[in-house]
C-alpha cells in the first residue's frame, strides 16, 4: 500500500507495530524520544523523523504507542496544530476516562481520534493470535482499516471512545484472575517438591476445559437468573472453598490470592442464594446503583 503511516513511540510494542506496517508495504515514518531506537527500523526502510512535528506532518494517520496517558498528552500537545485534519490512533494502554479526555482534547482541535487496546505481546503482532480493540468514530476506523489490519486483526467496538480500554481492562482482569489461580496452584504443587513442569500439562488442559464456562456465566448474567439448571450450587461450593483455603494453610502456602472469594460466597449464601450458581457473585460487585 502507498498510504503513509506515522508511528510515535518505539518501545517494544511501537517497534513491533512499525515493523508490521513496513512489512505490509506502508510508507512508515517513525519517531521516538530516544532517537537511537529508530536506527534498526530506518535500516528496514522506515523514515526516521527527528521531531514529533516532522513525524506528524508525514502521514494522515498517526499511530501512538507510548508508555501511558501522560506521555501521550505531553507528546501530542505541542503538535496539536499539525495534527489538525489528521487521524490519531492511540494504542497506548489507558483507562476509559483517559480515552474520553483525549478524544475531547482532539475534537476541540479538529483531530480525528480513535482509541485502541492491544491484545498481544510484541512478538504476536501481525500474527493470527493478536488482535487490537478500537473505539471511536466508525468512519475514521474504516478509512484507516487497511493500516490497522496490517498490525493485527481489528476488533471495532463502537463509537463510544471509552470502549476499547474498557474491554482491554476487562480482558486483562480476567487474565490476572487466571494468573492468580495458576500461581496458587503451582504453589500448592511445589509444597510437595513436585516439578512445576510435571503439573503444567494437566493444569493447561483443565484451564482450557473450564474456559468454556465464560459463555454460561454470560447467559445467566444477561437473564439475571442464577437459579436455573444449577449443577454445582453455591452453598456446596462455599463449603468446599474453605477446604481450598485450609489446605493452603496446611501446605504452608499463603491463601491470599484466593481468599477474597470466600467472604463473597458466604455473603451470597447468607442472602439466600445458596441454591443458585456461583455466577450470581457478580451481583455483589456493583458499587454504584
Ligand atoms: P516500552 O517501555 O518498551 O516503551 C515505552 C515507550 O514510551 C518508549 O518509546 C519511550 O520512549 C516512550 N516514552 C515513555 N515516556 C515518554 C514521555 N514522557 N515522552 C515521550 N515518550 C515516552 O513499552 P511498550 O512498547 O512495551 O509499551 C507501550 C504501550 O503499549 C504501553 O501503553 C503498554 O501498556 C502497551 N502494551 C504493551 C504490551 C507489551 O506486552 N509490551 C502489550 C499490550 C499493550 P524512550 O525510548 O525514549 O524511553
Amino acid at each position: 500500500s502507498d498510504t503513509p503511516v506515522t508511528v510515535l513511540g518505539l518501545g517494544a510494542m511501537g517497534t513491533a507495530l512499525a515493523c508490521a506496517l513496513l512489512k505490509a508495504g506502508f510508507r512508515t515514518t517513525v519517531w521516538n524520544r530516544t532517537a537511537a531506537k529508530a536506527e534498526a527500523l530506518a535500516g528496514e526502510g522506515a523514515r526516521h523523523a527527528a521531531t514529533v512535528a516532522e513525524a506528524v506532518e508525514a502521514s494522515p494517520l498517526v499511530v501512538v504507542c507510548l508508555l501511558d496517558h501522560d506521555s501521550v498528552h505531553d507528546t501530542l500537545a505541542p503538535v496539536a496544530g499539525a495534527l489538525s485534519g489528521k487521524a490519531v490512533t492511540n494504542l497506548t494502554s489507558g483507562k476509559p476516562r483517559q480515552a474520553r479526555e483525549l478524544a475531547a482534547w482532539a475534537a476541540d482541535r479538529g483531530v480525528d481520534y480513535l482509541d485502541g487496546g492491544i491484545m498481544a505481546v510484541p512478538p504476536m503482532i501481525a500474527t493470527p493470535a493478536a488482535f487490537i480493540l478500537y473505539s471511536g468514530p466508525r468512519d475514521v476506523f474504516e478509512t484507516h482499516r487497511a493500516a490497522l489490519d496490517a498490525m493485527a486483526r481489528s476488533e471495532y467496538l463502537g463509537e463510544d471512545v471509552g470502549l476499547a480500554s474498557l474491554y482491554d481492562i476487562a480482558l486483562l482482569s480476567a487474565m490476572y484472575g487466571m494468573f492468580a489461580g495458576i500461581l496458587h496452584a503451582h504453589a500448592l504443587i511445589r509444597s510437595e517438591d513436585i516439578k512445576a513442569a510435571d503439573f503444567a500439562p494437566m493444569l493447561g488442559s483443565w484451564l482450557n476445559g473450564m474456559s468454556g464456562a465464560a459463555t454460561g456465566v454470560a447467559a445467566r448474567i444477561d437473564q439475571g437468573d442464577y437459579a436455573q439448571g444449577v449443577v454445582s450450587n453455591l452453598a456446596m461450593q462455599e463449603a468446599g472453598f474453605h477446604h481450598l483455603l485450609e489446605t493452603a494453610e496446611e501446605q504452608g502456602v499463603s491463601p491470599e490470592l484466593l481468599a477474597p472469594l470466600a467472604p463473597l460466597m458466604t455473603r451470597r449464601v447468607a442472602d439466600g442464594h445458596g441454591h443458585e450458581d456461583l455466577s450470581g457473585l457478580v451481583e455483589l460487585l456493583r458499587t454504584r446503583a
